[in-house]
């Protein structure tokens, strides 16, 4: 049997939610359809690969609503909040085990704010003699963008303002929320 997931109520830092679990839940069904539509020809599995931490739940949810082969990976990535690292600055601290190359590869991230880290992905896994390297984000900031690139699978656009829940944090909570939350902005 399943467990119920009970809903947990906003916190004193959450303003408002603003996009709640069903409506989740409905997206990655389409994102998903349209992944094994997309892939369904392929000779060898796809290779999904989650950017840790924030997309675990989004691949968690995604990849077991997929028809096609596929296998999972990770990859670690600093992000500008990390101490030392300037902003725009994207270095890999923990690369994928397997092997990407003659694979049809997905990037899954959690968001898409300046760019930065997606162009960054996508120009280091096109060098590895990979099949293709396309991107599934759950989250888009139109605002924000600083670099182009092109999402071939993106679940919704959300104004610029700080979110939580489905993986994404702040300070390493509310990354299990069922929804995503807009915070209090930060005084
Ligand atoms: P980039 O600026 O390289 O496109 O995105 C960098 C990272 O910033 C994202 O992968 C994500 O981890 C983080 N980020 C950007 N906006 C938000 C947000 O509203 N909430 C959370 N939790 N993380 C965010
Ligand atoms: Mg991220």
């Amino acid at each position: 049997m399943t467990p119920s997931l009970s809903i947990p109520p906003l916190t004193k830092d959450l303003a408002r939610v603003l996009i709640d679990a069903d409506t989740i839940s409905r997206r990655v069904d389409e994102l998903a359809q349209k992944i094994n539509h997309d892939y369904k020809d392929i000779t060898e599995p796809l290779m999904l690969v989650g950017v840790l931490k924030g997309s675990f739940i989004f691949l968690a949810d995604l990849c077991r609503r997929l028809t096609v082969p596929h296998v999972v990976d990770f990859i670690a990535i600093s992000s500008y909040g990390q101490k030392g690292d300037k902003r725009g600055e994207v270095r890999m601290l923990m690369d994928t085990r397997e092997n990407l190359s003659d694979h049809h590869v997905l990037i899954v991230e959690d968001i898409l704010d300046s760019g930065n880290t997606l162009s960054y992905l996508i120009k280091t896994f096109k060098a590895r003699n990979t099949k293709s390297v396309s991107t599934a984000v759950f989250l888009d900031k139109p605002a924000r963008h600083e670099v182009p690139v092109e999402i071939e699978y993106m679940g919704f656009e959300i104004p610029d303002v700080w979110v939580v829940g489905y993986g994404l944090d702040y300070k390493e909570q509310y990354r299990t929320l069922p929804y995503i939350a807009e915070m209090y902005p930060k005084k």
